[in-house]
């Protein structure tokens, strides 16, 4: 490890990065800094860029909790509590804490080498492999040799890799093209060797060692799954797409893709995990088809032609009983329903339609399913297509464009989704905004609140799900209970109700009730309620929390 480059030149780029809040300087000050790098560097330092301890993928993250790090902090240094506390209040970052506190260190290290990549990335290496009974004190250990050799900026960094928490602005798509202007790549190139790959490490690595051109997707290198967009209406799905669609049902289970090549079949999750030995079944069902593949699908618990509750996987996924048991009381299924590669060819850049047809004619001969599709173009058939599927006991649909293509990683617009809602709140609009584009000149953005005693606490704001004309009445009806205009804002009186259907509760720091609806949409306005009547933060809470054990588990 003696070669690798120090730590310290990285650190001191990435408060370069962090500094500036242009983009293009971003991009540039971290691709001057990976010039000199060698690969196997630019690996390390890349993964470290984008807040990450290990490559995408892996099963295990080096992730150090706080009060692992506090305590290291408090030792080396030997500030109190207190101190420590006060340092974070005026931070609000554990990072910049570590730096202010390690301008003074207490304690010395035995060897005083400066910390190079290589050091860090093999004591990442060991903080994952520390696992089980008596682990959290090597891993205080780990930590705090670290800590003890770093240079107060390199500390910092380290512990914001430690806690996810960069906060540089490095977002994946300047860090792609950071990368390409290093070593001379287009963006497009950069970005899809990264989509390919699957981890911004390797694309660092194999693009500084010139070995960016040759790469392919290939079996048992999972790549990043294409996703779909939400929109609130079977109305807006019409209106988007503007043409013969394909509906297909959303199965509500478990994202994989299932690789096979000279007889072996592997399963990995979104997380491009391999979850293989969770799903034997599904190497079976591979079973009688010919030549190499990856299908893109979703694992379903599934019985007697009728899909199962989500929650039967999750001890699958833990694996929780022996295989025979599970299977019998999880019983799954594969519902295909896209093709990546067929007979060693990638084919993610035909259209959906060939797709489909090579898929249909890989899965002849296996028991792999194949997602079930109804043509649309109306919004009649897809509201007709949504209710067959929540009839069925299915989530809703993912409408696709035929002609588009396999957008690895994006969420393209060739795939969008229509859900039933995790549930609704009622609740009051407290302020709005004027919107953009065909929106503008009318109010259409509502920030909405729930009650908590006495109080009105904001949980989300919604553009979506009103007509044109009911915006239209609704910006009349804002502009005359304003209480105060502030140009494209207004605080608003609390009193007009609106439905709020959503797909999941998170915790907010934006919002003053510490939540966020996701994906608010506005199911109808509640002439019929007044501010007295609408929900609160105990209903909130309480479907925060039923929610939870679904939303991990993804
Ligand atoms: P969501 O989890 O609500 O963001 O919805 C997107 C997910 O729906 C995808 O990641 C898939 O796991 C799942 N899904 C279920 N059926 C389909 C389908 N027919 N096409 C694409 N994705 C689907």
């Amino acid at each position: 490890m003696k070669q690798s480059a120090a730590f310290l030149g990285l650190a001191e780029a990435l408060e370069r990065v962090r500094s500036t809040t242009s983009k293009n300087q971003k991009v540039e000050t971290l691709s001057e800094y990976l010039k000199g790098l060698k690969p196997e560097d630019a690996e390390i330092a890349a993964r470290v860029a984008s807040g990450r301890s290990s490559a995408r993928g892996s099963k295990d993250e080096a992730q150090v909790g706080y009060s692992t790090l506090l305590e290291v902090l408090r030792e080396v240094t030997g500030v109190t509590q207190e101190g420590v506390s006060k340092s974070y209040l005026r931070h609000g970052d554990l990072g910049e804490v570590a730096e202010e506190l390690l301008e003074e260190k207490k304690e010395q290290p035995l060897f005083s080498d400066p910390l190079t990549l290589g050091d860090l990335d093999e004591a990442f290496q060991r903080l994952r492999s520390l696992k089980g009974h008596g682990s959290a004190a090597a891993k205080r250990g780990v930590v705090k040799s670290l800590i003890l050799r770093a240079t107060p900026v390199e500390g910092k960094y380290v512990v914001k890799v430690l806690t996810g928490e960069m906060r540089t602005g490095l977002v994946s798509g300047l860090l792609e093209e950071a990368i390409a202007a290093a070593y001379s790549l287009t963006k497009a190139d950069s970005a899809r060797a990264h989509m390919i790959l699957g981890d911004i490490g390797l694309l660092a690595r194999q693009a500084a060692a010139g070995d960016v051109s040759g790469i392919k997707i290939r079996p048992f290198r999972p790549v990043n799954f294409m996703l779909a967009e939400p929109l609130a209406t079977a109305g807006e799905i019409a209106e988007h797409f503007g043409k013969a669609a394909y509906a297909e049902y959303k199965y509500d289970g478990v994202r994989a893709q299932v690789h096979r090549a000279g007889g072996s079949v592997r399963v990995y999750s979104r997380r491009l995990e391999d979850i293989t030995s969770s799903f034997p079944e599904i190497v079976d069902s591979m079973k009688g088809s010919e030549g190499d593949c990856i299908l893109d699908g979703e694992i379903v618990p599934f019985s007697d032609g009728r899909p199962l509750p989500f929650q039967l996987l999750q001890r699958r996924l833990r694996r929780m009983e022996k295989f025979a048991e599970a299977a019998k009381n999880a019983p799954v299924s594969y519902f295909a329903f896209d093709i990546l590669m067929f007979g060693g060819e990638e084919t993610t850049n035909q259209p959906l339609s060939n797709r489909r047809a090579l898929l249909r004619r890989l899965v002849r001969g296996t028991t792999v399913r194949l997602a079930e599709t109804a043509d649309v173009s109306t919004e009649g058939e897809i509201n007709a297509a949504f209710r067959r599927s929540r009839e069925l006991g299915y989530e809703g649909l993912v409408v696709k464009d035929p002609d588009s293509v396999y957008a690895m990683g994006r969420r393209g617009s060739g795939w969008v989704k229509l859900k039933e809602e995790l549930d609704t709140i009622d609740a009051v609009i407290v302020a709005a905004e004027y919107g953009h584009g065909k929106r503008a000149g009318v109010i259409s953005d509502y920030t909405f609140a729930v009650r908590d005693g006495d109080e009105l606490k904001t949980i989300g704001k919604a553009y979506s799900g009103l007509t044109d004309k009911e915006i239209e009445e609704m910006t009349r009806r804002l502009k005359e209970i304003t209480i105060k205009d502030f140009g494209y804002r207004r605080k608003v009186k609390p009193e007009i109700v609106v439905e709020v259907a959503f797909d999941s509760i998170q915790l907010s720091e934006r919002h003053d009730s510490g939540y966020a609806l996701r994906f608010p949409r506005i199911k109808r306005i509640r002439t019929d309620k007044g501010v007295a009547d609408i929900d609160t933060m105990e209903k909130v809470e309480s479907i925060f929390s039923g929610q939870r054990l679904k939303v991990d588990e993804r």
